[in-house]
This record gives C-alpha cells, sequence and structure tokens, in this order.
C-alpha cells in the first residue's frame, strides 16, 4: 500500500457542495484532498436554479459573471389553464436593490460544476476523481480511513477534518449514526430536459394550472431548450426509475393541454420527493454539508443553493481553527448556526411543493382576482420583493441569536445575525470593497478626520484577522441601519454581522473575539 497521504481537510464528494468548499478553501490558503467516486463533474442538468446569495458568494472570487455569462435570468411566470394564458407576473429585476443580483440564474448544474472545477484546476489543484472514500475512524488529533482508486489500489488517508460532501446516501452519514428524519411523498416526479416548438416566447416560466396539479416549463439556455416538470397521478403503480419516457410525454400532453410539438429529449428521470434533514452536522472532527445533511423538493430551487452555503459557513471556521487563530469551538457554530437553516428550509419547501401539486387555492385566487379583470395581469411586486425574494434567494437568511451574533444592538434595524445589506459606497456595490477573506470592520461616519488612534489599535491587536473600512452615512445606509449618527459594524469573513455598536470598537471587538479566540 503507498504511504499514508495527510492532509488537513479531507472533502469527500465533488458534487456542487465538494467543489464550492474546496474553492472556499483555496481562498483561505488551507491544504486540501478531495475525492469523488464519479468519473468527472455531472453531465446532467439536475439543479439550474442559482440564488442570488449564491452568486454574491462567487462575486468574491470572480465567477459570478462568468456564470450569468452562461446562463439565463429568470424573467417571469406565465400562468396558463386548459392550455390559455390566464396571467403573467414580472420577475425580471425581482428583488432590486436587494442584492447585486436581483434574480433567479438558470443554468444546468452540469455547467456551473464544469466553472468551480475549471477555478480549482487553475489554482493547482485537482479532484481524485474514480476514487472512492472507505471505512474510517477518528481520535482526538485525525480522522483516518482509506481510499481506493479505479485500480483498485487502496490508500490510507489521514486528516485533522473531513467534510462528507457525498449526497444524499452519505455513506459516512450512516457510519457517523446520525440520523436522517422525515418523510417520502407517495407521489411519483418526472423531470424531463427537452427542445420543443409552441406559441409561447422562450423568456418565462410557463405554469399549466389544473385541478390537482401543475406542470412547469422552465426556459433553459440554448434554442426551444426546457425542463420541464411534473407529477403522475396517485394510483400511478410504476416505482423510480421503471417508467419509460413515451408515458412521461404522454403525461405532459395531456396535463399541460397546450399545443406543443417535443422535438428533441436531452434527458429525463423519474423520482420521489424525500424531505429529510440530519440531527446534526458534526460529530466530533467530521462534517457534513450539502445533500449529506438535508434533501428536500426542488420547488424553490434552495439544495444546491443550500450546500454551497453550508460550505461558506464551515470554510471560514475551519481556516481559522487550522492557522491557529480561533478555538476549535468556534467549529461548534457551523452546526449551531445551519441545522436550524435545514430545519426552516424543510418547512419552505414542503409549503412550496404543496402549491405545485395542488394549485387548486392558486388558480381560485387567479380566478377571483385576475380573470374577470384582464386576461394578461402584470401583479404587483412589492409583497414579493419584500417578503418573497429574501427567502428564495437566500439572501435573508440570519444567524440573529446564534452564539457569534453579538447582542445589544437595539437601536439599529439590522441587528447582529444578519447578512450584509447591500448597498451602495461610492457608486460600487457594498460587497466589492468585502472581497478579503478576513473578518471586516466597518466604520460608518461623516466625520471629516478618521480616527487614527483606534484603527491603530485595531491594526495592532487584530491587524491580521480584520480589515478596516470607512464608509460615509448616506440617505440609503441611515434608511437600512435606522441611524444616522458614526457607528460600526464587524464582519465575520462570510459577511454575516458580528456586532454593529456605536461604541469604541477596541472593546467591543476584544468581547467578541474572546467568544472563541
Ligand atoms: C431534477 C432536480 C432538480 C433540482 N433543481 C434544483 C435547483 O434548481 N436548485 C437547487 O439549488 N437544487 C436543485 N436540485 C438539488 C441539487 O441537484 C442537489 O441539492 C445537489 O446536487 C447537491 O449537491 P451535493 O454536492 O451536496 O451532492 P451530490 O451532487 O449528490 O454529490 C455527491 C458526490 O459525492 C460522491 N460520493 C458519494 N459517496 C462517495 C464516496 N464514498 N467516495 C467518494 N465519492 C463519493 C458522489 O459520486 C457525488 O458526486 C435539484 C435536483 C434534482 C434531481
Amino acid at each position: 500500500m503507498a504511504a499514508t497521504l495527510k492532509t488537513d481537510v479531507l472533502i469527500v464528494g465533488a458534487g456542487p457542495t465538494g467543489l464550492a468548499l474546496a474553492i472556499q478553501l483555496i481562498r483561505y490558503g488551507i491544504d486540501f484532498v478531495i475525492v469523488d467516486k464519479k468519473e468527472g463533474t455531472t453531465p446532467y442538468s439536475k439543479a439550474i436554479g442559482v440564488q442570488a446569495r449564491t452568486l454574491e458568494i462567487y462575486q468574491q472570487i470572480d465567477l459570478a459573471d462568468r456564470l450569468i455569462d452562461m446562463g439565463l435570468p429568470a424573467q417571469g411566470v406565465r400562468l396558463l389553464e386548459g392550455g390559455e394564458q390566464r396571467a403573467e407576473v414580472s420577475l425580471a429585476n425581482l428583488g432590486q436593490g436587494k442584492s447585486p443580483y436581483p434574480f433567479l440564474l438558470i443554468v444546468e448544474q452540469g455547467q456551473h460544476e464544469r466553472l468551480l472545477y475549471e477555478f480549482i484546476k487553475s489554482h493547482g489543484q485537482d479532484v481524485r476523481w474514480q476514487t472512492t472514500f472507505g471505512g474510517f475512524s477518528q481520535n482526538d488529533a485525525a480522522v483516518a480511513g482509506t481510499i481506493v482508486n479505479v485500480n483498485g489500489e487502496e490508500q490510507r488517508i489521514e486528516a485533522k477534518y473531513l467534510v462528507a460532501c457525498d449526497g444524499p446516501k452519505s455513506g459516512i452519514r450512516h457510519h457517523l449514526g446520525l440520523t436522517f428524519e422525515g418523510s417520502t411523498l407517495e407521489r411519483l416526479f418526472y423531470v424531463a430536459d427537452v427542445q420543443i416548438k409552441w406559441a409561447f416566447p422562450h423568456d418565462m416560466l410557463t405554469a399549466c394550472l389544473a385541478k390537482d396539479q401543475s406542470t412547469a416549463f422552465f426556459p433553459m439556455p440554448g434554442e426551444d431548450r426546457y425542463r420541464i416538470v411534473g407529477v403522475f397521478p396517485e394510483d400511478t403503480e410504476k416505482k423510480e426509475g421503471e417508467i419509460p419516457y413515451e408515458e412521461i410525454k404522454r403525461q405532459i400532453l395531456g396535463d399541460s393541454q397546450v399545443d406543443l410539438d417535443i422535438y428533441q429529449v436531452n434527458w429525463f428521470s423519474t423520482y420521489k420527493v424525500h424531505s429529510r434533514r440530519v440531527n446534526k452536522f458534526s460529530e466530533g472532527r467530521c462534517f457534513l454539508a450539502g445533500d449529506a445533511a438535508h434533501i428536500h423538493s426542488p420547488a424553490g430551487a434552495q439544495g444546491m443553493n443550500t450546500g454551497i452555503q453550508d460550505g461558506y459557513n464551515l470554510a471560514w471556521k475551519l481556516a481559522l481553527v487550522l492557522r491557529g487563530e480561533a478555538d476549535p469551538r468556534l467549529l461548534e457554530t457551523y452546526n449551531e448556526e445551519r441545522v436550524e437553516i435545514a430545519k426552516r428550509l424543510l418547512e419552505t419547501t414542503d409549503r412550496m411543493f404543496d402549491l405545485l401539486v395542488n394549485p387548486a387555492w392558486l388558480l381560485s385566487f387567479i380566478r377571483r382576482n385576475i380573470f374577470p379583470h384582464v386576461a394578461n395581469f402584470l401583479v404587483g411586486l412589492d409583497s414579493v420583493n419584500q417578503f418573497i425574494f429574501p427567502l428564495i434567494s437566500q439572501t435573508g437568511i440570519t444567524y440573529r441569536d446564534r452564539s457569534l451574533s453579538k447582542n445589544g444592538d437595539t437601536e439599529f434595524e439590522v441587528k447582529a445575525g444578519d447578512r450584509m445589506p447591500y448597498l451602495l459606497v461610492d457608486g460600487k456595490g457594498v460587497y466589492d470593497w468585502l472581497h478579503a477573506p478576513k473578518f471586516h470592520l466597518v466604520t460608518f461616519s461623516n466625520e471629516a478626520e478618521p480616527d487614527q488612534a483606534t484603527s491603530a489599535g485595531v491594526e495592532s491587536e487584530f491587524g491580521g484577522l480584520i480589515d478596516q473600512q470607512a464608509f460615509p452615512i448616506n440617505e440609503q445606509v441611515s434608511e437600512i441601519f435606522g441611524m444616522d449618527k458614526p457607528f460600526h459594524i464587524l464582519l465575520r469573513p462570510d459577511n454575516y454581522i458580528g456586532f454593529v455598536s456605536a461604541e469604541a470598537p477596541l472593546p467591543e471587538l476584544q468581547s467578541y473575539f474572546r467568544r472563541f479566540a
């Protein structure tokens, strides 16, 4: 057997979660090994919805614009009943003013994964493909296990930390004895990536609503390309994978009642929807992320995006601990923060899913409120912008009241634990100023002279950890924060607020970092 391979972080699984985590570790200069039993990135379109929060994360590594160039921003939703258009909801710039990316981006998972993989390779690293991670054990110092390559050659691997990004059937989760409680829906779903000719422009999500099911057509980049998602009737006896495409096609044509010609089928699949999550995101030196920790209905396009954010939450904590800049108890906050997100995620996606399979109330709403007026109706979007965009785009995720969020900010509209709200600073988006993989102490003030003594004090005590920025208080800042006097915020490396305070920053920082440094 070859010599033991030693690394700081072993990532098992190079789906979107593992790849995105590897990228974050590259950003922090952390040594890692990533393995996957597959031959390469997925050739399938799978997750097509990329949320604003994911793009904000990618902006820090200059990948957001490249991903946007590969995709299509979702322009809106067209609602059909009995093959006739009943309403149109514009989604263009859905979250205007709330994110530099105020839309849902449609791009296929295969292309998305390839972009992440290219980033990894361009930074001198690679995924060990066709390499399977097997039985392992852990002690106070390390996790040790075996990897087996395509030729059947075994190698011992030892890592200070292990991150299981090994998908819904996670062997690591089983081995750790963590539970994966939840439910599996009875009804069988289908998904088909196709090319079609029909009367509608290739711009919007088209939802065909009927009494007890709906069929959705998502426009995808490429001529006439659509992702079709629908559901088989309750009495369908066949199982996942047993249904031929011809049956799916019959279902699509019957349910949608639209005149269409499906002239090319690129991929199709049938599946049961599970809604499950792990009871704990970590056990000793092992962490779970992505589908290994939570699975749910694809309604709302949340799964892949949540996995990417799991990794984003974990990476900076691992980096600080591995560099000796934080106590290992910082790592406990990963479970504390992400397990709650997974819990809420399942509740939200279950509700969205009910809407998809049971559109009766939506139809009755449309009949009562829209049909009597006009056939094409642009629904007012204030409420969508206010409540739905933060929920769906994952920009509204907050870690309020968790141990890394220092309370005492009652006079501010924005609280510790919230994501740094999007605003403009000198004509540029605020995140453009926050790329460094560090904490950021941001001082909002209109004073002509900066407080040199405080800056010097922060630099001498926390220079390696904290980057300092000074931004003016303009109308937008006072409106968002509810404050027009000078104040400071400490942003964690993932741009969540550690504290917001009008007090002198040095004692606040000392008390904040005592929590884990
Ligand atoms: C039809 C469909 C539509 C979807 N739409 C969306 C959407 O629009 N938006 C969204 O956010 N999500 C969506 N999802 C969900 C999304 O695809 C998943 O959440 C995402 O793929 C999870 O990524 P992951 O990296 O956590 O797991 P996976 O993609 O499952 O990757 C796990 C990897 O681990 C590897 N592996 C497993 N065990 C081992 C081992 N022992 N050794 C080595 N390697 C191992 C596997 O080979 C695999 O490559 C959709 C899913 C489907 C099926």
